[in-house]
């Protein structure tokens, strides 16, 4: 008889996994950095992970998008001031990043932003009229009030970039790896197209929190890698691209 339950014991289990119930949103929450890019915590399901990426699925100007339909033309030119800044170069788990030193600027119509790293996705995250390159290079920048503003450069396999070279002999290859080779230095502007037109619009950070109000910058000519370049970041990060989100009639201007 001892062995049965007892109403109170019963009562107890019932609360506790109650209890269990109600807090495994909490816990789910908590581990919101575990996004990923497949599975239950692929972009599918970045919304649900955690109230801060709430927005990932309630957005209306989430990134990236397909570049199609061109509704305005004529910005002025951007003005890309990237000095070379020592090589430091973070493996975080969904991308390979190159965090910049102060002193590097894109400039648009008088609004300065700082440069503050630069990372990769294979393959491209936007894409135009509806084709994917093979890699998309985000230059991720903040002017002094806090506005996020990106600039994107598509990589096309071809010749092999010296650039990207220099920056995959570093490459951690394992998460939350870093490399801070001595006397190596790289510079941003040797991984930009020589014509620096593009397209602007108003977007979102790919990744979570999917936070809105990021101005899009992304060059209409590409970049190239040598396939051998592409399949390195690959075998190291693998596929790390958002598909692409609902455009919802986002006015995409072209610089020319
Ligand atoms: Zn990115």
């Amino acid at each position: 008889m001892d062995k049965m339950p007892t109403r109170k014991s019963l009562m107890t289990a019932l609360i506790l996994t109650c209890m269990a119930w109600v807090s495994a949103p909490e816990q789910a929450w908590g581990e919101a950095s575990h996004w990923g890019y497949s599975g239950k915590n692929g972009p599918a399901h970045w919304g649900d992970l955690s109230k801060e990426h709430a927005v990932c699925k309630t957005g209306f100007q989430q990134s990236p998008i397909d570049i199609s339909q061109i509704q305005q033309s004529g910005l002025a030119a951007l003005e890309i001031d990237y000095r070379a800044t020592p090589l430091r170069v973070i493996n975080n788990g969904h991308t390979i990043q190159v965090n910049y030193a102060p002193g590097s600027t894109m400039t648009l119509s008088r609004r300065q932003y700082d440069l503050l790293q630069f990372h990769f996705h294979s393959p491209s995250e936007n894409t135009l009229n509806g084709r994917h390159f093979d890699m998309e290079v985000h230059f991720v920048h903040k002017d002094t009030e806090g506005r996020l503003g990106v600039l994107a450069v598509f990589v096309d396999t071809g010749d092999p970039s010296p650039a990207l070279a220099k920056i995959w002999q570093h490459m951690p290859n394992h998460a939350d790896g870093k490399a801070a080779p001595a006397d190596v230095a790289v510079r941003g502007g040797d991984l930009l197209p020589s014509s620096q037109s593009y397209y602007r619009f108003v977007g979102s950070l790919t990744t979570p929190p999917c936070s809105e109000g990021v101005q899009w910058h992304v060059m209409k000519q590409p970049i190239t890698a040598s396939p051998e370049q592409v399949d390195q970041f690959l075998a190291v990060i693998g596929a790390n691209n958002r598909p692409v989100q609902k455009s919802n009639n986002r006015l995409v201007i072209d610089s020319e």
